[in-house]
């Protein structure tokens, strides 16, 4: 494996600048492009699982983090509060859940609308000290695949059964690979939230959902409201991290007054479970550069077609490419043209940039509306109507796949 930050600067995917501040990182144009890939398909994923996303805020009053408990339990981790006045102060949210504890308390809520999963990927702080910061693995700006749903006790099981599901097939889709599943339970002493009859209850469910899948359980490693299933991965430095996560929580919706009617008419209390599928995109990043050695699936590769002119002249192929690249976008695809130096040396730089798809067009090519494709794993193709070429590169993207050849 390989440092995620040496090769952030190769490929041009990320940049920390001193001066915008240590765990502040910029994503340039190429890590911007493979995250809005990941970022849509991720919202894609949760519209089919009956998810509804939403908009809040990256920052808010002092009061809605102090009945959160943030302010209670979680100050040192958080940026120190902005007074815009004596009574209105602001604070960086160190997580969504408050935001949509509003969310779910809009309006009544009926049993009918259970389980209510409100997602967004959401921006949020931390005030790591900066001697641990580095890269994209540990930030202070975050930017989180977040969800909380809301939903009775008896539906946590189907409920969090589903979001392994969807973890594993987002997974799957990623190219990551876990190290390990770690159920944390209760342990002794009285800091935990909630009554024993639930927390029985609700470990047993967690269990039963991760029925046939290999785990260790971690009594004591459970947050005083709740337990939690935790994936991890390693990376390159063989640290240990959690990336997706699902989590228990009986405090918030007693925190936030929230209630369904149930069918009799009475008030109950909702369970909430704080889930990520793939947790923060620069945890998430860090990871994947390393794993995939910057090439990643073609799917969400910054640039997905290289078109490379073997005469660039006024005599060459630079309009048959023009053309052929207008195609290509207008087909969804990422495409640049590279037209300047020697072939051989285009080819070479296109490999360094781990592109997927090298399009050479020569005279031939060019007067036959053809492109001779290079694949990144050293592969030829023997030159075919650039339609062709178009349809292949496109239907290796819509299938997510991490070959590079559609299957047949
Ligand atoms: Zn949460």
């Amino acid at each position: 494996m390989i440092d995620h930050r040496r090769l952030g600067r190769e490929l041009d995917l990320f940049v920390s600048d001193p001066l915008a501040g240590a765990g502040l990182p910029i994503w340039l144009p190429a890590g911007a492009a493979a995250r809005h890939a990941i970022e849509e398909y991720v919202r894609e994923v949760e519209r089919r699982a009956g998810y509804q996303h939403v908009y809040s805020p990256p920052l808010g009053k002092r009061e809605l983090f102090a009945l959160s408990g943030h302010l209670g339990y979680f100050a040192d981790d958080m940026f120190p509060p902005m007074r815009l006045s004596a009574d209105d102060e602001f604070v960086l949210r160190p997580a969504l859940c408050p935001h949509h504890a509003l969310v779910y308390r809009a309006r009544g809520r009926s049993y009918r609308e259970l389980p209510l999963r409100v997602g967004e990927l959401g921006a949020m702080y931390r005030a790591e000290r900066s001697g641990v910061l580095g890269g994209l693995s540990r930030v202070r700006a975050i930017s989180l695949n977040d969800a909380h749903n809301f939903c009775t006790l008896e539906q946590v099981g189907d409920e969090v059964r589903e979001i392994l599901r969807l973890i594993r097939e987002a997974h799957a889709a990623l190219g990551v690979r876990p190290s390990g599943f770690r159920l944390s339970l209760r342990g002794p002493g009285a800091k935990y939230v909630g009554d024993d009859a639930s927390w029985a209850r609700a470990e047993e469910l967690l269990r039963a959902a991760l029925d046939g899948m290999d785990h260790e359980e971690a009594p004591g490693e459970a947050a005083f409201y709740g337990p939690k299933i935790d994936i991890q991965i390693v990376d390159a430095a063989s640290r240990e991290s959690t990336l997706s996560t699902v989590q228990l929580d009986f405090d918030k919706p007693e925190k936030f007054d929230l209630s369904y009617t149930d069918p009799a008419g009475a008030r109950q209390r909702p369970v909430l479970v704080h889930r990520s599928l793939v947790g923060s995109m620069e945890r998430l990043f860090a990871y994947l550069i390393e794993v995939h050695q910057g090439a990643f699936p073609p799917w969400y590769a910054p640039v997905q077609l290289l078109l490379l002119p073997v005469d660039a002249g006024p005599a060459g192929q630079a309009g048959a490419v023009a053309r052929l690249a207008r195609r290509a976008v207008d087909a969804g695809l990422r495409v640049e043209v590279d037209a300047t130096g020697s072939l051989g040396a285009r080819v070479r730089d296109a490999a360094r940039r781990r592109v997927p798809y090298v399009g050479v067009v020569g005279a031939r090519e060019a007067a036959d509306d053809a492109v001779a494709l290079r694949l990144r794993d050293g592969r030829s193709l023997d030159p075919m109507p650039a339609d062709d070429a178009v349809g292949l590169i496109g239907a290796v993207v819509a299938a997510r796949s991490a070959e590079l050849l559609p299957a047949r």
